[in-house]
């Protein structure tokens, strides 16, 4: 918190902008982070309704404020107020962190970069194989597009309650990356079978998540195998009941903790244009997510 009668740089301001920011755990990684790099930096929290985010933008150009994570709903809308995209953020079609460079704004995807870093040590695992992801919305834009152009998978199947939502991507994809095959899984047979077929489960749906944490997105009939790779990118609670059905049957599992944790050190990076400080980030996340499950 920025006292009121201390005068802070603007271009050192950072935050995030969503709708609903009461748990974001954004402020906590971000501060712990410029603290442990002695950066004299701020993160704070920009909870906006949709008609007011065209002028918070106008202030962040106005005011010179370096830059802002960007949360549901608002990243597709936000692309409309920055000036260029990365590649990443046009590929996948949404903006989670926008940078001011001197009064250009330019709009990144780092939950590409959490993606990354949550799966590169099973690369080998996944290239020429089948992953079955759960969910369409933002997350599995990213997660997807992710997967198709750093981990070579030879099938993508997309799963998700509208199926309407994954046929979407799903032909989106098919355009931009032609060395993976996209199909849509709608029926309990065709879900079952493409799960049990597949290297790796991906749940980017918010099922599991706090505080319907017994939720999981697979059907009652899935049984995980032990040499599944079950990545869970919710990560309230840490480990969800999807992650521990998985390592009750000898899976190996990836929490949303890691993806979290990258996206934020990619921004955090943009941003300061400094190392983040990862063991110290992931140290403040996990004291702060146990005391969570215990209250
Ligand atoms: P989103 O765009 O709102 O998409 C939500 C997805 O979940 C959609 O596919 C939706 O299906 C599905 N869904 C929601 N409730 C459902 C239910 N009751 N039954 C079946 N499907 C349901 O949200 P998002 O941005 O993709 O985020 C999804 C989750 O990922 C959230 O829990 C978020 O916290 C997490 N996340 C984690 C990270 C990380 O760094 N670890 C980063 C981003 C997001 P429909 O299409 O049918 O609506």
């Amino acid at each position: 918190m920025i006292a009121p009668h201390v005068r802070f740089p603007y271009e050192r301001i950072t935050g995030i902008i969503g709708m609903s920011l009461g748990h974001t755990l954004s402020p906590l990684m971000h501060n712990t982070a410029f603290k442990e790099v002695n950066a004299d930096f701020k993160y704070g929290v920009f909870q906006v309704r949709p008609d007011m985010v065209g002028h918070l933008f106008e202030a962040v150009r106005k005011f010179n404020i370096r830059g802002l994570n960007v949360t549901i709903p608002y990243k597709q809308t936000v692309m409309e107020y920055t000036d260029e995209l990365s590649d990443e953020a046009s590929t996948i079609g949404a903006v989670n962190t926008v940078v001011n460079e001197n009064g250009r704004l330019i709009g990144y995807n780092t939950d590409a970069d959490g993606v990354e870093v949550s799966l590169r040590r099973f690369a080998h695992r996944i290239a020429g194989t089948s992953v079955v992801v759960y969910g369409a919305g933002g997350a599995a834009r990213a997660v997807i597009s992710t997967l198709a152009s750093s981990f070579a998978p030879s099938k993508i199947v997309i799963v998700n309650r509208t199926p309407g939502h994954a046929t979407t991507i799903a032909e989106t994809f098919r355009r931009k990356c032609s060395k993976t095959t996209f199909i849509v899984a709608n029926t309990d047979e065709s879900i079952v079978q493409e799960t049990g077929a597949a290297s790796t489960i991906v749940n980017t749906t918010s099922i599991g998540m706090h505080p319907d944490v017994n939720g999981t997105p697979l059907p009652d009939s899935v049984q995980i195998r032990a040499d599944q790779i079950v990545f869970d990118i919710v990560y309230t609670p840490l480990e969800t009941a999807l992650l521990r059905q998985a390592r009750n049957a000898g899976a190996l599992t990836v929490s949303g903790l890691d993806m979290l944790l990258g996206q934020g050190a990619k921004a955090f990076e943009l941003f300061t244009q400094l190392r983040f400080p990862m063991d110290a980030a992931r140290a403040a996340l996990l004291r702060e997510l146990t005391s969570r499950q215990t209250t």
